[in-house]
């Protein structure tokens, strides 16, 4: 491609220049051909229009030898008629035939008789000019008591062709000269044109090849320049949306993966206690309560990781129905802690509420909003060994409330903290397997909080303890 462009530049180039030449050489060819001419009339108009050659001239063709007389004035004259003996001429004719009688040459062929000899015979001046014929003349008629002449001047162009042969050289030579340029600027133009666009092929066909890692480098500001930026944003694009699009293929794996994994394990223990069940008929009935309680339990669990799902894929669908009303966000916090003040005692924990400043009512969906609160203080009560501290806190701020939960538990080890978000992401799976969790919670939670244009963080040391707080605006989500 780029050599045909080259070509292609060159070829052009050579045009332009051998039209350019020839176009300004025909000009010039046919400019100092006319003006060859019209000097040549004018010259001659400007000698015969004198009074005084005019008044010798007839003297001379009064005098008894007549013809002698005239040439001795023509041979005076020479000067100003530019007669040279070998371009240029003067012939005294016969005025009646147009007959050679006499000259500054003798001419080499018979002089033919021209338009202006004819002219000339009818007792006119002949002063025609014919810019094709490859000679100028005048005849100028001259009557006198020793006969009818005409004086003939001719010019056979030889100066003129001589000069036009020069100039032809010179323009052929100028030509030439064009053309080597025409090849210098053609390899000029194709490292300024052709090579750029070479490399941009180059990183094109890397690109298709899946290969981002090289930028092309761009330093022109013209168009090619702005080509080659467009290119690699182009390319940038293209491996942001590919990388996208491979994380959320492996996101979607994973995601595929862990559904299965998580939901084999209670349908095994399902399966392998029925089976037992169905076995041994005559099995004491403290065991089979046991067993049936284990796959209560499992399907239970089962269908709270449906349930999650379902919610889930429901938030990616974008199908959930928000109910945005005005609701006390601290007594929304209040119930909670009610509510899970059992579960905490269960476990020995001192469990705290306490609010920093006033709350004001929010817009938001109350019951989700709960959910999230359940969550967060569920697991600091899971992920706290018995007899911690659990303390609940809230608060208004800037237009937002907040509310936060303490504990003094197990933590979550640093490189963990911005997975628990991430779904099925669990630190410890067998402890939140144990307390009934899903490793979907935080998810969920985090979806239903950026549905309120709020934002949930995490800070937490392991063996430490963790905190939790959740931001929302008093005016919930601009949009609904
Ligand atoms: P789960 O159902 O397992 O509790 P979550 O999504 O609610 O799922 O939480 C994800 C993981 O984050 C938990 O499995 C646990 O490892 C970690 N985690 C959440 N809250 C705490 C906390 N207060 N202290 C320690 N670890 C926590």
């Amino acid at each position: 491609m780029g050599r045909s462009l080259y070509t292609k530049l060159i070829l052009i180039i050579m045009t332009l220049i051998v039209a350019f030449m020839a176009v300004v050489g025909a000009f010039l060819l046919h400019g100092v051909r006319n003006f060859y001419l019209s000097e040549f009339y004018q010259q001659m108009q400007s000698v015969f229009s004198s009074e005084e050659l005019a008044e010798d001239l007839h003297h001379a063709a009064d005098a008894d030898n007549g013809v002698s007389a005239i040439a001795d004035i023509l041979n005076a004259y020479k000067g100003p008629l530019g007669i040279d003996a070998g371009t240029r001429n003067y012939y005294i004719l016969d005025g009646m035939t147009g007959g050679y009688i006499t000259g500054s040459n003798d001419p080499a062929e018979e002089i033919t008789n021209t338009a202006n000899i004819l002219t000339a015979m009818t007792g006119q001046s002949g002063y025609a000019s014919d810019a094709s014929a490859d000679f100028m003349d005048v005849a100028i008629p001259l009557e006198g008591t020793s006969g009818r002449y005409i004086i003939y001047i001719i010019d056979n162009k030889s100066t003129v062709q001589s000069l036009n042969g020069d100039l032809s050289h010179i323009i052929l030579q100028a030509m030439a000269v064009g053309l080597l340029i025409s090849v210098l600027m053609s390899l000029l133009l194709a490292k300024t044109l052709v090579t750029p666009i070479q490399d941009l092929t180059h990183a094109a066909e890397r690109v298709a090849d899946g290969d981002f890692d090289h930028k092309l480098e761009n330093s022109a500001q013209d168009e090619i320049g702005v080509l080659t930026n467009t290119f690699n944003d182009m390319a940038g694009t293209l491996e942001a949306t590919l990388d996208d699009l491979k994380k959320s293929e492996q996101m979607r794996r994973e995601f595929v993966a862990n559904v299965s994994h998580e939901l084999r394990t209670p349908i095994t223990s399902v399966k392998s206690y029925s089976e037992t069940l169905l076995e041994d008929p005559d099995m004491p009935p403290e065991m089979r309560r046991r067993f049936l309680s284990v796959i209560l339990n499992e399907s239970d669990r089962m269908s709270k990781i449906v349930q999650d799902l379902l919610t889930l894929s429901r938030f990616d669908a974008g199908s959930i129905e928000f109910e945005f009303t005005r609701f006390s966000f601290e007594k929304s916090v209040r119930d909670v802690y009610s509510a899970m003040r059992i579960e905490a005692q269960k476990h020995k924990h001192e469990f705290t509420l306490e609010f920093l400043t006033p709350v004001p009512e929010i817009r938001g969906d109350r019951g989700r909003i709960e959910q999230v609160l359940i969550n967060m203080v569920s697991n600091a009560i899971k992920y706290t060994r018995d007899g911690g501290k659990v303390k609940i806190t809230a608060g208004a701020k800037d237009g937002k409330v907040w509310c936060s939960v303490r504990d003094n538990g197990i933590g979550i080890p640093k490189q963990d903290v911005d997975r628990v978000f991430d779904r099925f992401y669990r630190v410890d799976k067998a402890r939140s397997r144990e307390s009934g969790g899903t490793g979907l919670g935080l998810s969920i939670a985090n979806e239903i909080v950026s549905r309120h244009n709020g934002n949930i963080q995490l800070e937490s040391k392991a063996g430490r303890g963790t905190v939790i707080t959740v931001t929302l605006p008093v005016e919930g989500p601009a949009d609904v």
